[in-house]
């Protein structure tokens, strides 16, 4: 039985990671992620070709109407989505059908805010708040999580990089963090609790310094500014699914000495 809801859930993670292409490259101007289109010309795709990793498979990774190639990146997205969705049914599947939801809907958020910020675009507004809904929704789903927790990461995720801006703002005059990873974080932590907000920043910022520090040696460019949401986001993915047990690990390690 546990085979078929895996296979659902590859399915459709498979499915509104297409969904997610169409956000990410969409959501920033305005405009509604459907139908699947062409970046070039713009001609709607037909629904058998959805699916870049379908369309790459099949041979038909090329728009009929101008033959523009579509982006590996569509393919990997789509991908991720459903692999980053399996992690999450193994992790929360002895939880609430509801829990296991918003966590499906808080992995494809992070993933479209990871590469609209990449992308160096803007972020619509709207996205902070529907993070905020899935944490509030998340109340009467997840019992383990009591609200104080809740409210702690809030908190103390938000407070932590408002600390970040304020210092980088004083000491650099200028703005080292945006109030867009403020607010993220401070959502982020509503949604997962402190733990996992504990988390998040330690492993956002981890990945940050490693990325930041290769590519800084191999372009010599240490002005550039960087999407740090980005690393929020990937940090927020992996300390919503692992993030108590890496927190009781460390304190483990710790309490052995
Ligand atoms: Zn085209």
């Amino acid at each position: 039985m546990e085979l078929v809801y895996i296979i659902a859930t590859l399915i459709a993670g498979l499915l509104v990671g297409g969904l997610l292409n169409e956000m990410i490259y969409r959501l920033p101007s305005g405009e509604i992620p459907f139908p699947r289109r062409c970046r070039e010309c713009g001609k709607a795709y037909s629904l058998s070709d959805y699916l870049s990793v379908v369309a790459g498979i099949s041979g038909r990774n090329r728009c009929d109407k101008c033959g523009a190639l579509r982006k590996r990146r569509e393919a990997i997205i789509e991908l991720a989505n459903a692999f980053l969705w399996l992690l999450s049914f193994l992790t929360f599947r002895n939880s609430t059908i509801g829990h296991l939801f918003i966590s499906f809907a808080a992995i494809s958020t992070y993933i479209c805010i990871g590469f609209i910020e990449y992308d160096g675009k803007k972020l619509p507004g709207w996205i902070y708040l529907f993070l905020l809904a899935l944490g509030i929704l998340d109340i009467f789903c997840n019992g383990e999580l009591e609200i104080k927790e809740r409210i702690i990461g809030a908190l103390l995720g938000g407070g932590f990089f408002a600390l970040s801006y304020a210092v980088c703002y004083i000491l650099l005059k200028k703005e080292g963090l945006g109030w867009s990873d403020v607010k993220l974080m401070a959502v982020s932590g509503f949604l997962m609790g402190w733990q996992a907000s504990c988390m998040t920043i330690i492993f956002g910022t981890l990945v940050a310094a490693v990325i930041l520090a290769v590519v800084s040696m191999r372009k010599g460019n240490r002005n550039k500014e960087y999407p740090f949401s980005a690393f929020i986001s990937i940090g927020a993915i992996v300390s919503m699914m692992y993030g108590e047990a890496m927190l009781r690990a460390y304190i483990r390690l710790f309490s052995i000495f």
